[in-house]
């Protein structure tokens, strides 16, 4: 699939559900937050028929997000499933990385491309001042430390694993080397992703790439660009002395990324969204289960692409839309 910017799409991030253990003070509300009804979420059914449909024009590379996807049920066999669709090359899944040890426990021999875990930092009484987590006598040896074990364990199988950090003014700003060094392990990733103006975003500061990366080259010496490919996001990569892994950045409002964006998002209800920034997309759940062909599905899909931007619009958001509520990741396929 190309779309009018020349764009090759070929990655599609799929939210397998809207609800998550976790509530972070930049995606979720602390309460009242409206769950879709069960009815209201695709089934693993519908998500495959749409994966296969895909597939058929150009959909190679799947991600399996969130809300936080091990909440769900069966999941694993889910993923099974979809490494069997004809087309789909590689199937990654991004997690918060609490249910990740023992759901890799569980599913000893899956065949995943990549696992990214979100960790905002290592402190367990920030970590639940960001996440809103329950700080208690678990996090001895859940939470963070079994977050830490999950990674390890999906690299001994093989699976590559990139943290993803969103730096936070006046929160995690003293944490950041400390999960930088994380990158000091071969093979691995350590993000940081720029705040963006979704959900309940807007009530915090981000901290700029260039700050971030300022502040690493303090503490660890000069970021060498790194040329070399990782992964299918729109990250900048790094090395540092000392770090076997990576370090990249995701500056989605000081930079943009949007030529090269690659992806569509099919949200946990069915909606196909053609970027972060859309307020609108297309509703295939109602198309689904109206009994259409596969000829319709396929129609509806490049419709879609046909009204993808050639970038977002969260700078303008920023300063005209601050008090405005905007859906958070966790509705639109984070
Ligand atoms: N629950 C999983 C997790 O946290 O990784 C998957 C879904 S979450 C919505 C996907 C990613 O979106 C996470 O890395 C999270 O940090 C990021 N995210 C959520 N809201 C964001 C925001 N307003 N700005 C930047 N990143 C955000
Ligand atoms: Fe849940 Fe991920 Fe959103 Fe945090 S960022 S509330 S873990 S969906």
């Amino acid at each position: 699939m190309i779309d009018r910017y020349g764009r090759t799409i070929d990655y599609l991030r799929i939210s397998i559900t809207d609800r998550c253990n976790l509530r972070c003070l930049y995606c979720m509300p602390a309460e009242g937050v409206d769950w879709k009804p069960h009815g209201e979420i695709l089934s693993f059914e519908e998500i495959l028929r749409l994966c296969t449909v895909m597939a058929g024009i150009g959909i190679r590379k799947v991600k399996i997000t969130g809300g936080e996807p091990l909440v769900r049920k069966d999941v694993g066999n889910f993923i099974r499933s979809l490494r069997a669709v004809p087309g789909i090359e590689q199937v990654t899944l991004t997690s918060n990385g609490l249910l990740l040890e023992s759901f890799l426990a569980e599913n000893p021999a899956l065949s995943l491309g990549g696992i990214n875990v979100s960790l905002d930092t290592l402190d367990p009484e920030l970590y639940s001042r960001i996440t809103r987590y329950p700080g208690d006598t678990l996090f001895r040896d859940q939470g963070i430390p079994s977050i830490l074990r999950a990674l390890d364990l999906a690299e001994e199988r093989g699976i590559p694993v990139k943290l993803n950090c969103v730096p936070l003014r006046g929160l995690n700003e003293a944490e950041l080397p400390a999960i930088a060094a994380l990158a000091k392990k071969a093979g691995r990733a350590v993000r940081f992703i720029e705040l963006m103006p979704l959900g309940s975003a807007n009530e915090l500061e981000p901290i700029p790439g260039n700050e971030v990366a300022a502040l690493l080259e303090r503490a660890y010496g000069k970021l060498i660009s790194y040329h070399g490919r990782l992964g299918n996001g729109p990250a900048e990569y790094f090395s540092l002395p000392g770090f076997a892994g990576k370090i990249g950045f995701i500056n989605a409002l000081s930079e943009g990324f949007c030529e090269c964006c690659n992806r569509l998002r099919l949200s946990s209800g069915g909606m196909l969204i053609p970027c972060l920034s859309s307020e609108s997309g297309t509703d295939l759940r109602r198309l689904l289960r109206s009994g259409v062909s596969e000829d319709e599905l396929q129609a509806a899909v490049m419709e879609t692409l046909d009204r993808k931007p050639g970038s977002h619009n969260f700078s303008e958001r920023y300063q005209i839309e601050r008090t405005k509520h905007v859906s958070g990741m966790y509705c639109i396929g984070g």
